[in-house]
């Protein structure tokens, strides 16, 4: 999934894969039976789309609706990495008049594992219950998927001509790794999903909590992450006879003085117009600080980083999380090995990052290796052009709604799309309950009576971001 962080209130940050969709009445009347989102959503969630199932016959599903709704084939492209036919990606075009680079979508179609008997309804199916839309993959992102095929397919009854292409992306293999989904897609099909202007709706928030919409964040950016192995070695020898150099002893003592430090501040664009706006849901010193961030009062941001979310925010965090050492209990180890993952900033390199972790080691003998490279993911400038496009967007459908940019401390599948040079952003369209969120886990839902509204906005958000003279 990818992870959405949103700003919550005191509690810190959450992640999540946002999405809600139920099926109530489309309040444009522009409900159609083939093409409704709920109905597209019920044949999704009835498809088991985990990594060993495969997306081939959820592609096979939405590909059928739209040559139905008279997409031309050749604006249907079915594409699969030919070591893995079975991770089937659709690649969906409405024509626009060739003004300025496409618009692309990224929708990812499958979904992470769900055994029946954790749940207490079918996984692999759409439950209507007590206003809860249950299935694996409603809230992440199947949901989503839904919204975007069915705006797509109303744009296309309505005979709207966009400025720009509109491009939809169904791809396979985000919760396992997507290097045969969007990846593989950059990669090797560029030509397919070339963009101007990324959007993700599995990313971005729209959340609330105590049944009241409390904000939607744009999602702009993400940590990407580099995973290291410190290694120290040494000859060995019979534990009868300790000495001072002990590969164990030296590995922790690196470790501990990795405990203790702090990468610098550093705030970005988007963290400093995240605290500006998140602070008035705050109150005391949190609130006085978060002011404060929001302006780049680097000493604010320290004592905010007292907790661990926003920590994460305002640097870039190296952490140990596996540590494995000796071959016998009567032996003096010959080799103690940790790993330790850092999540980091946009702008940092794995470079950078793997120099000041041999500086804060500070012991030349513990050797440094990357064992998992960062796909470096460059911030989507929150600009104001941009952002003017949500504000408007959203206050049509909510008015006065707080929307802010926000950076994930997880990742999404736009950490490719922004590699590639495409500028790419959140679009969550359906809100979230801040407190019960289910994605990847038992009973994953969504509410019903929300569903309607998100398929407006994302309507009303494709058509905004395909108009001319759209940012
Ligand atoms: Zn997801």
């Amino acid at each position: 999934m990818s992870k959405v962080t949103v700003g919550l209130l005191g509690a810190g940050l959450l992640s999540v894969c946002a999405s809600v969709a139920a099926g109530a009445t489309n309040p444009s009347g522009a409900a159609n039976p083939s093409g409704d989102a709920r109905t597209i959503l019920g044949e999704l969630l009835s498809i088991d789309t985990t990594y060993e199932k495969g997306t081939a016959a959820a592609v096979d599903a939405l590909r059928t609706r739209f040559l139905a709704a008279g997409f031309p084939a050749a604006n249907l492209v079915v594409v699969a990495n030919s070591a893995n036919p079975t991770q089937s990606n659709l690649i969906v075009t409405l024509k626009g008049h060739g003004k300025g680079k496409a618009l692309l979508y990224l929708c990812h179609l499958d979904v992470v594992a769900a055994k029946p008997e954790d749940w207490s309804v079918p996984p692999f199916a759409l439950t209507e219950k007590d206003g809860w839309i249950y299935g694996r993959g409603s809230l992440d992102m199947k949901g989503e998927d839904a919204n975007v095929a069915a705006a797509l397919l109303r744009l296309k009854r309505e005979a709207y001509v966009p400025a720009r292409d509109i491009i939809v992306a169904f791809t396979a293999d985000e919760e396992a790794g997507g290097g045969e989904g969007v990846g593989w897609l950059v990669r090797t099909h560029r030509d397919l999903i070339d963009a101007g202007l990324v959007l993700n709706p599995d990313s971005g928030t729209g959340a609330f909590r105590g049944g009241r919409r409390a904000f939607y964040g744009v999602q702009t950016s993400e940590k990407s992450y580099v995973t290291f192995a410190a290694e120290a070695t040494n000859k060995g020898g019979h534990s009868s006879e300790p000495r001072p150099d002990n590969a164990i002893y030296a590995l922790t003592a690196g470790l501990d003085r990795l405990a203790v430090y702090k990468f610098p501040i550093r705030l970005t664009d988007t963290v400093l117009a995240f605290y500006a706006r998140q602070a008035q849901f705050e109150s005391g010193t949190r609130q006085a600080d978060m002011r404060a961030v929001g302006t780049g009062d680097t000493a604010a941001a320290e004592r905010l980083a007292t907790d661990p979310t926003d920590n994460a925010q305002v640097r870039t965090t190296c952490v140990a999380t596996m540590l494995e050492a000796g071959h016998a209990e009567n032996a003096l180890p010959q080799r103690a090995r940790a790993t330790i993952q850092c999540r980091m900033l946009p702008g940092d390199t794995q470079e950078q990052t793997k120099a000041a972790l041999e500086r804060v080691l500070a012991d030349p003998a513990l050797k440094l290796t990357i064992t998992r490279a960062a796909t470096p993911s460059p911030e989507s400038p929150p600009s104001a052009a941009i952002m003017a496009v949500y504000d408007r967007v959203v206050h049509s459908m909510w008015p006065g709604l707080t929307v802010m940019p926000s950076m994930d401390a997880g990742a999404s599948d736009s950490k490719y799309t922004r590699a590639a040079g495409m500028p790419s952003y959140g679009a969550a369209s359906n809100f979230f309950d801040l407190e019960d969120m289910r994605a990847h886990g038992q009973d994953e839902r969504i509410k019903a009576t929300l569903f309607a509204e998100g398929g407006e906005f994302t309507y009303r958000l494709m058509k905004a971001f395909s108009t001319a003279g759209a940012p």
